[in-house]
């Protein structure tokens, strides 16, 4: 089968792969479609840990084609995601109490296992989380990775309806995150970027405000906007810039949750920490209950993800376009093209 597989030099190769037999747990999945997230290029690129040989993707979508003997969760046919969450362990504390993204011993698709982005993939089958057969396969692609998380985070940030809250960064995360922060939590929405497409986009789905934080200072044109500053922020740009704007913005005992994955430190005064009693916490991906809700939103299409289909050959200009800022919503990886 083909293969997207990252090489020792921080590219990838589109290469022909032979895929194990399943165990007894696992189902064996054709794939249709792959979104491309910007954890990809990370992974591509070695940020988090040179994984040469991998198979990428954690954002697909495809149907059962082979079960293990023990498992019945799944059936032959049912149309599955492959998400970042690939597997816990199911037992230790994190599994337990509605955090297993942070299982210590997680698996990770397209990082510490193979992922979607290849005709085929074998998955952990009570971990795979089924696809609502009403939702478009490839607008499903995104919601297993950019859905799930922004939601999670929105959810993570405690926003309540009426509240005002700022997304930084408006790629294949942000735009979502606008979305279901609009459209499920019923937040006022400011949208933060440095690419006014993006920043057109955010407006035509409904941001309140929008702000090109290289053209002009967020900071202020937040406070003028809300007086204090916005209950919540959600930073998904890839920029250490964003995350201390981020803590600058929010109003007293605010909350800043961060998703972007920059490997840089930020900066935070321990006075405007302590004083104005914000929060700042890490929120990673969803569980696979946050999944099962994510797809249900955008089943109902109250999110709509931004898609375009591209074959697997395109992958190294895709991650280009991507790092060059050129990318609205998502590429999508179609399997049979
Ligand atoms: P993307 O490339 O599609 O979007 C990034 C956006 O940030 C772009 O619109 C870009 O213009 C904007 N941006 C860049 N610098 C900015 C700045 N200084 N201020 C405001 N906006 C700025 O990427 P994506 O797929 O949306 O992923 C974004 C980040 O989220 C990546 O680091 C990715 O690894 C991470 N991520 C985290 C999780 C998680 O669970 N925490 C899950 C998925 C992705
Ligand atoms: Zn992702
Ligand atoms: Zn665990």
């Amino acid at each position: 089968m083909k293969a997207a597989v990252v090489t020792k030099d921080h590219t990838v190769d589109i290469v022909d792969k032979d895929l194990r037999a399943i165990k007894s747990t696992e189902a064996k999945v054709k794939m249709e479609y792959c979104g491309v997230c910007h954890t990809d290029l990370h992974v591509k690129n070695g940020d988090f840990g040179e994984v040469p040989g991998r198979v990428l993707g954690h954002e697909g979508i495809g149907r059962v084609v082979e079960i293990g003997d023990d498992v019945t969760s799944l059936k032959v046919g049912d149309r599955v995601s492959v998400a970042w969450f690939f597997k816990g362990c199911g037992h230790c504390e994190y599994c337990v109490n509605g955090q297993e993204t942070f299982c210590r011993s997680v698996e990770n698709a397209g990082y510490t296992v193979d992922g979607a982005m290849a005709e085929e993939c074998i998955v952990s089958a009570d971990y795979a989380v089924k696809v609502p057969e009403n939702l478009d396969p490839v607008k499903a692609s995104s919601i297993t990775c950019a859905g799930v998380t922004t939601y999670k985070a929105i959810k993570v940030s405690d926003i309540k309806p009426g509240q005002w809250i700022a997304i930084f960064g408006l790629g294949g995360l942000g735009n979502l995150a606008l979305q279901y922060a609009k459209n499920v939590f019923n937040a006022k929405v400011i949208a933060i970027d440095i690419n006014d497409e993006k920043l057109k986009v955010a407006k035509d789905l409904g941001a309140d405000v929008v702000i090109n934080s290289k053209n002009e200072d967020a900071v202020k044109k937040v406070k003028e906007v809300t007086g204090e500053g916005v209950q919540a922020t959600v930073i998904t740009a890839v920029s250490k810039v964003a995350f201390n704007q981020a803590v600058d913005i929010v109003k007293a005992a605010g909350k800043v949750v961060a998703v972007g994955l920059p490997v840089e430190t930020m900066d935070l005064s321990i006075p405007r920490l302590v004083l104005d009693g914000i929060t700042v916490e890490g929120s990673l991906v969803g569980t696979r209950e946050d999944l099962r809700e994510a797809f249900e939103f955008a089943a109902e299409k109250a999110v709509d993800p931004i898609v375009q289909t591209r074959p697997i050959e395109d992958i190294n200009d895709i991650f280009q376009e991507m790092q060059d800022g050129k990318i609205t919503g998502r590429m999508v990886i179609d399997l049979a093209l």
